[in-house]
């Protein structure tokens, strides 16, 4: 296992690629952005907005929420920089945070719509426990309806335009910018969210597709019909995930209230699930050998706001790798299983490539909090 050169991003992250002096495609990406014509962009992005901007108050876009910096960020500077009318649409997580109401609440005082979304929770639990137990993924189901949910609401409502934040898979590559071309489709929702599993595949697991509704994209007649256009904000201006919260917080936005969520080294990202934060995460840390604190304090190094050897002595102090506890009650709770079933699940999607073995049992090692011992450790 080899980390990047300049983050410390671990050569075992899934589409990772370094190159021959050792840095990932992340890092490189960096200094592509600063050849941009962000001039050029943002001109574009105005005379495409001008081509839906109502002009008698109307609704003439989604943005999709969910109450973090990002998506109220997207809300605010849509309505009062680009003078549009949006309609926001949430799609409710696995199980809300006190926090993330509160700052879906924040966004309303601030002058937004928003229709929230929250599919019926008994086939949702059974989605959850699908992608728990199958594909080793606790929130499977937000991971889809996030993307689906607003495309709903834009047929429904016969607003063609969504404007979605930045898109990591494609690095802020050419979105569509003509009105029939629907960017963010099927196809990259089946690719990048689902993790292979297709949607109708849930009804091998006894779920009727009737009963997820809001997990169903669209069909591409009921798009093309509406035109549906999805546009990423972050290929039109440079994205900033410090100045989005500067801009959010100094109206009031809330950061976690008791520091950054398990797992993490700050306390601005994913806080609206109960589970996204810390058990999502801990998971990956399972298959991937990396988890949240690392994806964090690479953004850090590469927005040039910290060096290396800063954010691995930060990374020393943050709780990544270690077994999360805030929320694992109420996810034993939710899916009314044990502690042994649960850790017998979290052991089957551990790559033991990156854990210390029991030399006698050949099971992994863990202390007596289920911590895992690991071998590489970022250097
Ligand atoms: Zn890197």
């Amino acid at each position: 296992m080899k980390y990047c050169k300049k983050c410390i991003m671990p050569s075992t992250r899934p589409e990772q690629v370094f190159n021959v002096d050792g840095i990932c495609n992340a890092c490189l990406s960096v200094n592509q952005k600063k050849d941009i014509d962000w001039q050029a962009r943002k001109k574009s992005f105005e005379d495409t907005l001008s081509k839906y901007r109502s002009s008698n108050g109307d609704y003439d876009c989604i943005i999709p929420v969910s109450g973090g910096k990002d998506s109220c960020y997207q809300a605010i500077v849509m309505k009062e920089k680009y003078n549009m009318s949006p309609l926001c649409v949430n799609h409710s997580p696995c199980e809300l945070t006190d926090v993330g109401r509160e700052n879906l609440e924040f966004l309303s005082e601030q002058g937004f719509d928003i229709i929230s979304v929250i599919p019926n929770r008994k086939s949702y639990k059974e989605m959850v426990r699908l992608g728990f137990f199958k594909l080793g993924d606790s929130c499977w189901p937000e991971h889809i309806g996030i993307f689906t949910a607003p495309v709903r609401m834009a047929v429904n409502y016969n607003i063609p335009l969504i404007i979605w934040g930045e898109n990591s898979q494609f690095e802020y590559g050419g979105p569509a910018l003509q009105s029939e071309n629907n960017f963010l489709d099927k196809n990259w929702l089946e690719q990048f969210q689902m993790l292979g599993h297709r949607i109708s595949d849930v009804v091998h697991e006894g779920i009727n597709l009737s009963d997820i509704k809001t997990h169903i994209y669209p069909s591409d007649e009921e798009i093309n019909h509406v035109g549906v256009t999805g546009l990423f904000l972050g290929y039109f201006e440079p994205w900033d995930s410090k100045r989005n919260v500067d801009i959010v917080e100094a109206r009031g936005w809330k950061r976690n209230p008791d520091g950054p969520i398990d797992g993490a080294y700050n306390d601005i990202e994913n806080l609206d699930c109960k589970w996204i934060g810390g058990l999502h995460d801990y998971m990956k840390y399972l298959k991937f050998g990396y988890g949240r604190a690392t994806d964090q304090l690479c953004i850090e190094i590469r927005a040039g706001r910290m060096s290396r050897e800063e954010a691995l002595k930060e990374y020393e102090v943050t709780t990544e790798g270690k077994m999360p506890t805030k929320y694992i009650q109420d996810f034993l709770d939710y899916l009314d299983i044990d502690e042994d079933t649960f850790h017998k699940n979290l052991d089957s999607f551990t790559n033991k490539a990156l854990f210390c073995l029991d030399e006698t049992t050949g099971k992994l090692l863990k202390d007596s909090d289920f911590n895992l011992s690991r071998k590489y450790i970022p250097s």
